[in-house]
């Protein structure tokens, strides 16, 4: 079977024919409609520091993905061949305390698909039953490919209350703007979304940000002078993974404010302690999921009206990939789909 597969440790993904895998009794084989690059993806294609330290060589990589049910094995009884599925690229490992006690996101034993071993960007790949989730006909196969990033968006916006609220979202990322679309549906006021890539603010504004700000033009600071805000913003996300996203959201938050963190930091970073000490804000890093709270929360939303269809920019035929990471790496996109039909 063909599959995007990490072969060599520098820059690039090799399109190469692999054995299709076997699967062990508690196991499903998925026939791969649809996959979508997450950044996570891109970092793996440059090969940077992160990437080194964590990918093995060779692997077949991602984790965003439609499909279909190949093959089950004979321990699973709830999942049968043909079914229609999406599914939890983290793998938990069911005997920890969080996983025993109903909060498996939280496992400190997490495997990833496509990152700690070998991922969905392949005709076919196999994961855990416990791991499939099982899509409901109202969910389009392009949507169903990126519920995992969506999933990320609905974890951090709906960590709190939203209704009337003011939010900041630090970073336009694609999760960044799905969660301006979410934090909309969820009832916010104000929707302000920072970054310096115009096309990705523009498509902020497209799913709802009331206001969508280019810091490379235009200081935060002053730009929030005249939005009548009490004091600063009551909600933060910060989805950029760059400091001064994070010292945004310190700095801009009105007090007793709510951040949750889902960008992931290249290195260490300076806070001044101070701002969350005296303005006591509350402060809640996010990973990934919740399992399967978070899933069945996004199906919910879109079945009730959520409407994220346009943060899908671009798709390209898997042996076109080359073009899609292209679009990844320049940026002027949202999602992007590979399509392995
Ligand atoms: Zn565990």
């Amino acid at each position: 079977m063909k599959a995007l597969v990490k072969k060599l440790p520098q820059e690039g993904l090799w399109l190469e024919e692999v054995p299709v895998p076997e699967i062990a009794p508690h196991e499903v084989l998925i026939k791969t409609k649809k996959t979508s690059i997450c950044g996570t993806d891109l970092h793996i294609y440059k090969w940077d520091d992160w990437a080194r330290k964590t990918i093995p060589v060779p692997m077949v990589v991602g984790h965003e993905f439609v499909g279909e049910i190949a093959k089950v094995g004979h321990e699973v009884t709830h999942l049968k061949v043909g079914d229609r599925v999406s599914g939890e690229g983290h793998l938990t490992c069911g005997t920890c305390y969080q996983c025993l006690t109903g909060k498996r996101h939280l496992c400190p034993n997490t495997q990833g698909v496509g990152v700690n071993r070998h991922g969905c960007f392949a005709e076919y790949f196999h994961i855990p039953a416990e791991n499939v989730f099982l899509l409901s006909p109202s969910i389009p196969d392009d949507i169903a490919s990126i519920l995992d990033p969506l999933g990320n968006a609905a974890h951090t916006a709906l960590s709190f209350s939203l209704i009337g609220e003011d939010v900041l979202i630090t970073g336009a990322g694609p999760i960044g703007i799905m969660s301006v679309a979410i934090a909309k549906k969820a009832g916010a006021r104000k929707i302000v979304i920072t970054d310096r890539n115009p096309y990705r603010l523009e498509l902020a504004v497209k799913m709802g940000a009331t206001h969508a700000i280019n810091i490379e033009k235009t200081s935060l600071s002053e730009a929030v002078k005249s939005m009548n805000l009490y004091g600063g913003f009551s909600v933060g996300f910060e989805m950029s993974g760059h400091p001064s996203g994070l010292n945004s959201q310190l700095e801009e938050a009105q007090t007793g404010g709510k951040i949750a963190l889902l960008g992931i930091f290249p290195q260490q970073c300076t806070i001044d302690m101070d701002l969350i000490i005296f303005k006591m804000l509350n402060i809640k890093g996010i990973y990934g999921r919740e399992i399967f709270n978070t899933w069945y929360q996004m199906i919910h939303m879109i079945e009730s009206g959520l409407d994220v269809a346009p943060i899908i920019t671009h798709r390209f035929p898997v042996a076109e990939f080359q073009k899609g990471f292209e679009c990844m790496k320049a940026g002027n996109c949202g999602k992007v789909i590979l399509d392995w039909a």
